[in-house]
């Protein structure tokens, strides 16, 4: 931020002498110009440099930001496991199940309400999945295909 605030203030000065040199266009000898104009490129020079500085900073800044996000992307896994997801955590711990649809269409992991009998619903999109310990009510596994 430091650097902002310094680049910032070298423009300004720049700025300044610019103008002083405007209003003084006709009063000004030629030594005076000259060393207005000499104050003016040094404040611009250092501006060039105060900003390089900065771009020093956002381009580390950037790096820093792109592995952090890396780092999260990777917290987590997502599988599929029909007809829901699951998260893996990192320390292999299993997480869910989560709504296949509003994954698949948004990216978004609702969680599934419920799980009596291996059914689950989505408060999101009302969507009712079986799961794989789902036994139809008489019991009668030919029922099964669901
Ligand atoms: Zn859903």
């Amino acid at each position: 931020m430091f650097d902002v605030v310094t680049a910032v203030g070298s423009i300004k000065s720049a700025i300044d002498i610019a103008k002083v040199l405007k209003d003084g266009a006709d009063t000004f000898d030629k030594a005076e110009v000259k060393l207005q104009l000499a104050e003016l490129i040094s404040s611009l020079a250092d501006a060039k440099m105060q900003m390089a500085e900065i771009q020093e900073l956002l381009l580390e800044s950037n790096a820093e930001k792109k592995d952090l996000l890396n780092k999260l992307n990777q917290k987590e896994k997502i599988v599929y496991e029909k007809p829901s997801y699951f998260k893996i955590n990192n320390d292999n711990s299993k997480d869910g199940p989560y709504c296949q649809n509003c994954y698949d269409a948004n990216e978004k992991l609702i969680r599934l309400q419920g799980g009596k009998n291996d059914v689950w619903t989505c408060n999101q999109c009302e969507k009712t999945y079986k799961g794989s310990r789902y036994v139809p009510y008489h019991g009668n596994t030919s029922f099964r295909r669901v």
